[in-house]
């Protein structure tokens, strides 16, 4: 290896860098955390396409537990991928902060909506270039990586002829034209102006394998790379793969975790790791997030085009609470998070301890009717109040006409959201925010319309005397009790009976029962045949709501 030469190509590539510029300089920047035994560093590295979705809160929910579940000193940051400026999109990063602050889940460090939080940094790579390029010298100067002058014909040719001879895809081999190039003829080259990119000058044979550990998946064994992959793009900003290797490795993350589609390119990485002369992180592939397609019956990774459900806007638009998608994330993520969720019901889901060993090894798999079973226990669970808050908050983004209704009355909300709560067998009536409104319509005469019939087996006539009849005894003074006490009264006078064993035991022999005339004053009052406890739903309308809908059907 010629040293001289080496340096007279690097200094032509990185003009910039000067002599103090070293790997070591950076290395005493960035020196390790001296955090505790146990405590982990992770991140998660979106593209600020300004498009999010479950797979991100997904994986960035992993992350954040990783890291903070193993030690009260974990970090967890935000590194922002924006090494492809064209499909940056302006406002991207705040919508990253913005959305999956709303769901929990801040960082320690990273990049913020006002530059960076850290000593890190810089968090968004192509604030980094200088960084990338002290490495690739060094890369260089030891003669593992070298300019590359082919065009995009020039690799496409060599694409068919790999295709026509049924070889492995690549610039490798005898593929790899500039691998062995002369120094000073790339020397020239570059004087020239010539357009080029760097590559990594591996050293692997794919006749051997490499075995490796990973968080999740366990053991794994594969062939060694032999590709010589692009480090750096013409425009000098890096590949996801030298970006991953080198920013990983300052910013000190211990443990990777990120989607199994990288799984393809691990023995790059493993490889690149090495001859930096870096220590490997621990790595968590995670399985991505499934679904079973409704029309083929058969297990699909989760689409943004076919499921609504993919894109995080679609828990803001429905209005689901923040804590029913992350308890139902959580249950995706950690097979025993569901049994130490029955023992624990009262519990933050903070304090289960999360581990990437519990991960899953394949697809999970989503499913919306066992989330808003999730949601609608987590609902029941919360006071009024909460439930409250929610729906107004959800109100004033999506439906002001309703935020208005509920907030001119706030009392009035809160009683029949109270309504049902509480005790063991809570009421489980809504999953999200947007089904409130059609929930309880009925409590405003504006909404209030008759959505059930009358029971068909009591005539008009004798169901409007009965209303009728009902309006002189009701009194809102009247407990639980007292109120039954009346429905029973005035069933049994016109020959319903109260008597249910006997009814069910031979319905013939009645004209009918006391759950018909209790559904007739329920739909008089609430227009549907299924209400919370009526007695309590009547006493918080007030009596003069109340006798205004008996008298408008007697
Ligand atoms: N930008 C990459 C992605 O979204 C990050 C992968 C990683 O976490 O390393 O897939």
């Amino acid at each position: 290896m010629d040293t001289t030469k080496l340096l007279k190509l690097a200094s032509l590539m990185f003009p910039e860098l000067t002599d103090a510029d070293t790997v070591e300089s950076l290395e005493a920047m960035f020196p390790e955390r001296g955090l505790s035994e146990n405590a982990k560093v992770t991140r998660i590295a979106p593209s600020p396409t300004g498009s999010m979705h479950l797979g991100n809160l997904y994986g960035a929910l992993a992350d954040e537990r990783i890291a903070h579940s193993a030690a009260d000193d974990g970090v967890f940051y935000l590194r922002i991928e924006n090494t492809d400026d064209k499909r940056e999109v302006p406002g991207a990063v705040e919508k990253i902060i913005k959305y999956l602050g709303a769901f929990g889940i801040s960082f320690d460090e990273g990049a913020t909506n006002d530059g960076d939080m850290g000593n890190y940094g810089p968090y968004r790579q192509r604030d980094r270039a200088k960084i990338y390029h002290i490495v690739a010298r060094k890369l260089i100067l030891e003669g593992r990586a070298y300019p590359c002058f082919c065009s995009e014909a020039d690799l496409e040719n060599a694409h068919k002829m790999q295709e026509e001879n049924k070889e492995n895809f690549g610039y490798y081999g005898k593929y790899a034209v500039h691998r062995d190039m002369d120094i000073d003829e790339a020397i020239a080259k570059i004087e020239a102006g010539e357009s080029y990119v760097l590559r990594f000058k591996s050293m692997g044979d794919p006749s051997k394998k490499v075995d490796f550990k990973d968080q999740i998946k366990g053991k794994l064994s594969f062939p060694q790379n032999d590709q010589d992959f692009v480090l750096l793009k013409s425009d000098g900003i890096p590949t996801y793969h030298f970006a991953h290797v080198v920013d990983d490795h300052f910013m000190r993350t211990t443990d990777v975790v990120r989607g199994e589609e990288w799984l393809s390119t691990l023995p790059w990485h493993v490889e690149l790791w090495i001859a930096c002369g870096f220590k490997m992180p621990r790595f968590c592939h995670t399985a991505q997030v499934m679904k079973l397609d409704e029309e083929t019956g058969t297990k699909r990774k989760m689409s943004k085009r076919k499921d609504p459900e993919c894109t995080l806007g679609f828990y803001f638009e429905k209005g689901y609470p923040a804590k029913s998608v992350i308890e139902y994330l959580m249950t995706l993520l950690n097979s025993n998070y569901e049994q130490w969720r029955s023992a624990n019901k009262e519990a933050s889901y903070k304090e289960f301890q999360f581990k990437a060993s519990n991960m899953g090894n394949s697809g999970a798999m989503f499913d919306l009717a066992k989330f808003n079973d999730v949601s609608k226990n987590i609902i029941a669970a919360m006071p009024a109040e909460e439930v409250y808050d929610g729906v107004v908050e959800w109100a004033k983004e999506n439906d002001a006409e309703f935020a208005k209704i509920l907030t001119d009355n706030e009392a009035y909300a809160k009683a029949y959201l109270a309504i049902g709560r509480g005790g063991k067998k809570p009421r489980k009536d809504f999953a999200c925010w947007s089904e409130v409104k059609s929930f309880v319509s009925y409590y405003y005469d504006d909404m209030f319309t008759l959505e059930d019939a009358f029971p068909e087996n009591v005539p008009a006539e004798e169901r409007k005397a009965m209303l009728a009849e009902y309006i002189t005894m009701y009194d809102p003074a009247d407990d639980n009790n007292g109120w039954f006490e009346k429905v029973k009264t005035l069933s049994e006078k016109y020959g319903y009976t109260s008597d249910m064993k006997a009814y069910k035991a031979d319905p013939d022999a009645f004209k009918g029962s006391i759950t018909d005339v209790s559904n007739i004053i329920r739909v008089a009052i609430t227009g549907r045949l299924n209400s919370p406890d009526l007695c309590t739903v009547m006493n918080v309308m007030g009596v003069d709501r109340v006798k205004a809908r008996l008298s408008a059907q007697a």
